[in-house]
């Protein structure tokens, strides 16, 4: 049987995050991924604009996650934006970075560490030992048992936590709707009438032949120049379907693939865009919401929007409340007020009643309104060196992470080039 101090699952932004910290400070750690690569959403589903990191003219997340992003941009001849200043719009300090270098770069920067990565498996069983954890995971060859001291639910959908007996926050069907990403080419925006194609495309919809998600978030105002503008990139809603298990996962991405399907077969009919054609396809649907962990401590939307800074805040997090609405409607948004600036406490990560394991990303201890700002890849970094800390020292010192010293996990995660909240870290 394999033994590891340190199992992580889900090698997206949180678990990479908690992989590299766990690995880096001398934890024997797994990353177990379901799919071919590390990267999660930024890549596997296209939204390659990581945020945020920056808040009110100063940098309050930084660690492996940042490392990696800017490795990326320096690497692939991008620019980072000038965090000086606050943005005008929010997304505008989110931080492009090339999908095909990104995904080279991630398993270089985890790998470094010492961390050992396993694609193409999945948990299936979690059993708690006195001491740890034992581990049914499913590889291409069947079920095999795995030894360990420590868990980090990073699937972004609690699926470890599920699996060790950990309740759930679920607010039912109405979840906000996924996005599938692709980006078009062979078209020159200048050349295209915008209002005629957007004229078209009610009358396919009329027709049945399209509907109002695929061409963007406001069902009551849908309109094909906007997926042309954007390319189709986050362009789309595919509602309705909760992704938490495999059904779910396959029914959306068979929605989203549909619906791009669509909008090729219409958009290449008009004029000016005979040549269409897709360029990058994601290889999955992203998805927004599933559920959340019920946590020793729930960080609410009050929480977020005031800055509360939690006596055992561990990291940061910076976005606005941004909740794409289940009805079709648009966005339910609310800006952070200047020098707001939200942390996350230990007690966010860890599942009420469960020891040795703790969640980081998207499906933190959350309500659903602090949960759509909580849930981006910045935060969801943060949260990951976060919990990869905790990981760590908890194997090493054979307690549990509720138990740590706050101290303790404060100074590994700023010796690793975190950023603490402040003033706890002067506790
Ligand atoms: C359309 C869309 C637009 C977005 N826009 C932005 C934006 O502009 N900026 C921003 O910062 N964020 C944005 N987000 C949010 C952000 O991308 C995610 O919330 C974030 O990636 C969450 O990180 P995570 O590590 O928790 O989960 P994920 O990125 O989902 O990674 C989870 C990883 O775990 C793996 N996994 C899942 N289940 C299992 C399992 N059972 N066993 C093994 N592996 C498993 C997955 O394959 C994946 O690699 C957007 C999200 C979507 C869907």
């Amino acid at each position: 049987m394999k033994r590891y101090d340190v199992l992580v699952v889900g090698g997206g932004p949180a678990g990479m995050s908690a992989a590299m910290q766990s690995a880096a400070a001398g934890a024997s750690t797994l990353l177990l991924e379901r799919s071919s690569m590390l990267g999660g959403t930024t890549n596997a589903a296209g939204v390659n604009f990581p945020g945020i990191f920056h808040a009110w003219g100063r940098q309050i997340i930084a660690g492996y996650g940042w490392k990696l992003v800017a490795d990326c941009v320096a690497q692939s001849g991008g620019k980072l934006p000038d965090f000086s200043t606050p943005p005008a719009r929010h997304w505008m300090h989110q931080v492009r970075v090339d999908r095909s270098v990104y995904t080279l770069l991630c398993d270089e920067h985890v790998t470094r560490t010492g961390a050992e990565v396993l694609f193409h498996a999945m948990p299936a069983k979690a059993e708690a030992l006195p001491d740890g954890w034992n581990v049914t995971i499913c590889d291409k060859l069947g079920l095999q048992a795995i030894q360990t001291r420590c868990l980090v639910d990073c699937t972004g959908d609690a699926n470890l936590v599920a699996l060790a007996g950990g309740t759930l926050l679920d607010d039912g069907p109405d979840k906000q709707p996924g996005t599938y990403v692709c980006k078009a080419g062979g078209y020159n925006n200048a050349d295209l009438d915008m209002e005629k194609i957007d004229a078209a495309f009610r009358e396919a919809l009329a027709r049945g032949e399209v509907t109002a998600h695929d061409a963007g978030w406001n069902v009551n105002a849908p309109k094909a120049s906007r997926w042309l503008y954007q390319r189709g990139e986050n362009a789309n809603h595919i509602p309705g379907i909760d992704g938490r298990d495999s059904w779910g996962r396959t029914q959306l991405e068979l929605a989203g693939r549909g619906s791009i399907l669509r909008m090729y077969r219409f958009l290449r009919q008009q004029p000016g865009l005979e040549n269409l054609y897709i360029e990058f396809l994601a290889p999955q649907c992203g998805v927004r919401e599933t559920v959340r962990i019920d946590g020793d401590a729930l960080v609410t939307a009050d929480d977020y929007i005031s800055g509360r800074v939690w006596e055992d805040a561990l990291c940061h997090s910076f976005y606005p409340i941004d909740l794409h609405t289940a009805d079709g409607s648009g966005l339910k948004k609310i800006e952070l007020e200047p020098d707001i600036v939200p942390t996350v406490p230990r007690g966010a990560l860890l599942p009420k009643g469960l020891k040795r394991i703790a969640v980081a990303g998207r499906c933190v201890s959350s309500d659903r309104d602090a949960n759509s700002a909580l849930r981006v890849q910045g935060s969801a970094m943060a949260m990951g060196q976060a919990a990869g800390a905790m990981a760590a020292l908890s194997a090493r010192d054979g307690i549990d992470m509720r138990d740590l010293p706050l101290n303790s996990i404060r100074a590994l995660l700023e010796e690793h080039g975190a950023i603490v909240p402040e003033p706890a870290n002067k506790n």
